[in-house]
C-alpha cells in the first residue's frame, strides 16, 4: 500500500524516519510520497529519496512566505525523480499569511505542473471558493489529489469534478467526523488515496505525533467501515489510484 502524503523531515518524525519506514513495511505499507514545505526543505526531501521506498515532491506550501523559485522548482522535479508538485495551495484561514503571495505561487506552481505534465498535491483551508475559481480558469486543469480532505460530499463533488483525486487520513477513523466519513463512503472508487499527513493529522486515539506510515492500515480499516467493502479491495483499489496518478 502506498502512503501518498507524508512528513518524513518533519520533527518528530524526522528523528525516526528509517524506524518508521522499516515499520510500514513490515506491515505492507511500502511506497511513501513525501512533500516538501519550503524552498529549505527541498534538499532534505531530496536526501530522503535515497531511501528506495521514499517519492519526493517538491514545492512552496502556502504557509511559506518566499516566492517560489520556479527555475530550481523545475531543475529539482527533474534531477530528483519527483512523482508530483506539492504541496501547494491556499490557506486563507489565518489572517497572517500573505494572500497575494500566495496566489502568486499557487498559479506559477499549477502552471509548472501542467508544462511538467506533474500531478499536484494541493492543500486547501477556507479558500475553497478562491481555489474551486483559479482551477476552472485554467486552460487545463492539472491531475492531482485534493489532500487531507475532511469536508462533505457537496464540496467534494466539484473538486472531483475537475478530475481531481481525494485523498483521506486520519480524520475518516474519528466517529465524530461526520462530513468527511460521509464523503469517504460516497468518493467514486478510482479516485480515492490515503494518507497519513504524519506528524501532522492524529487518529482516533492516536496523537498526531506517534502517527507514521504504517498507520495507513488503520486509515483503510475505517475506510472500508464506511463504505461496506472488504479490506482488500480498498488496498487493492486505492493503491492502483495512487499508481495510476503519480506514474509510480
Ligand atoms: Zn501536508
Amino acid at each position: 500500500m502506498i502512503d501518498t502524503h507524508c512528513h518524513l523531515n518533519f520533527p518528530p518524525l524526522n528523528a525516526r524516519a528509517e524506524a518508521a519506514i522499516h515499520r510500514a513495511f513490515l506491515v505492507g505499507v511500502d511506497q511513501i510520497l513525501v512533500p516538501s514545505f519550503d524552498h529549505a526543505s527541498w534538499n532534505a526531501v531530496a536526501k530522503l529519496a535515497a531511501y528506495g521506498p521514499v517519492l519526493p515532491a517538491f514545492g512552496i506550501h502556502p504557509w511559506v512566505a518566499e516566492r517560489v523559485d520556479t527555475e530550481r522548482l523545475k531543475e529539482i522535479l527533474v534531477q530528483a525523480g519527483a512523482v508530483a508538485i506539492g504541496e501547494i495551495g491556499l490557506d486563507f484561514k489565518l489572517e497572517s499569511f500573505d494572500r497575494e503571495l500566495q496566489l502568486t505561487n499557487f498559479q506559477a506552481q499549477l502552471d509548472l505542473a501542467v508544462a511538467m505534465d506533474l500531478p499536484v498535491m494541493l492543500h486547501c483551508r477556507g479558500a475553497f471558493e478562491e481555489m474551486l475559481t483559479i482551477l476552472a480558469q485554467m486552460p487545463r486543469c492539472p491531475r492531482g489529489v485534493m489532500h487531507a480532505f475532511s469536508r462533505g460530499p457537496e464540496l467534494m463533488e466539484r473538486f472531483l469534478g475537475l478530475g481531481l483525486h481525494v485523498a483521506f487520513g486520519g480524520a475518516i477513523t474519528r466517529p465524530g467526523a461526520k462530513q468527511a466519513r460521509r464523503s469517504a463512503a460516497l468518493a467514486p472508487a478510482d479516485r480515492i488515496l490515503l494518507e497519513t499527513d504524519a506528524p501532522s493529522i492524529g487518529l482516533h486515539e492516536v496523537m498526531p505525533e506517534d502517527v507514521e506510515p504504517r498507520h495507513i492500515i488503520d486509515i483503510a480499516v475505517s475506510l472500508a467501515q464506511v463504505r461496506g467493502e472488504s479490506f482488500e479491495s480498498i488496498a487493492d483499489g486505492t493503491t492502483r489510484n495512487a499508481r495510476r496518478l503519480f506514474g509510480i
